[in-house]
């Protein structure tokens, strides 16, 4: 202990009652980004030893986004799964999914953005109707800026890098 000592904050409804560790000083703040909190990471973890859906993370560095399908039912599956609802069997084949799409519906974060996407406000999101499938996917929306996208415009659907190692997909409006 630094024998510093703090001035307590006043106490409120508000505040949670106290325990032993809360009487602790807090640390001073970090001056150095802090690890992202799984709970709280818009994308998730993707090798195999973490998700059994790891193959449609190999798709995206491949260059293609896919998903699950039950043959047996002829049910395509949004997002992929390890079981298909249906009849529950895990045996499921992984199909790729068409590139073109329109957007269905949008809207702009201009605020109060996840953590890690702060720099990119403001940026678009939207649901798109995948061409020749049932499908109707939620992702990011790039290529233009929030106010220039209507409904009916078309996209492609991309897999692009993080940069911290992880893939993920996207929507980019084609001119
Ligand atoms: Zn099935």
């Amino acid at each position: 202990m630094s024998g510093e000592t703090r001035p307590r904050r006043p106490t409120s409804a508000l505040v949670t009652p106290a325990s032993p560790e809360s009487t602790t000083p807090a640390p001073p703040a970090p001056t150095t980004r802090e690890k992202r909190p799984f709970l709280l990471d818009f994308f998730p973890l993707e090798t195999s030893d973490q998700t059994r859906l790891a193959r449609f993370f190999d798709r995206l560095r491949e260059g293609r986004v896919a998903t699950t399908r039950c043959p047996k039912d002829d049910l395509l599956l949004w997002p992929p799964r390890t079981a298909c609802p249906r009849c529950h069997t895990e045996t499921l084949e992984w199909v790729d999914l068409p590139e073109e799409g329109r957007i269905y519906a949008f809207s702009a974060v201009l605020g109060g953005a996840p953590l890690g996407m702060e720099a990119d406000v403001p940026f678009a999101v939207g649901l798109v109707d995948l061409g020749g499938v049932s499908l109707r996917l939620f992702g990011r929306l790039v290529g233009r800026a929030w106010n220039e996208l209507h409904v009916g415009l078309p996209v492609r659907l991309e897999p692009y890098d993080i940069g911290d190692g992880r893939w993920f997909y996207r929507f980019r409006t084609q001119s």
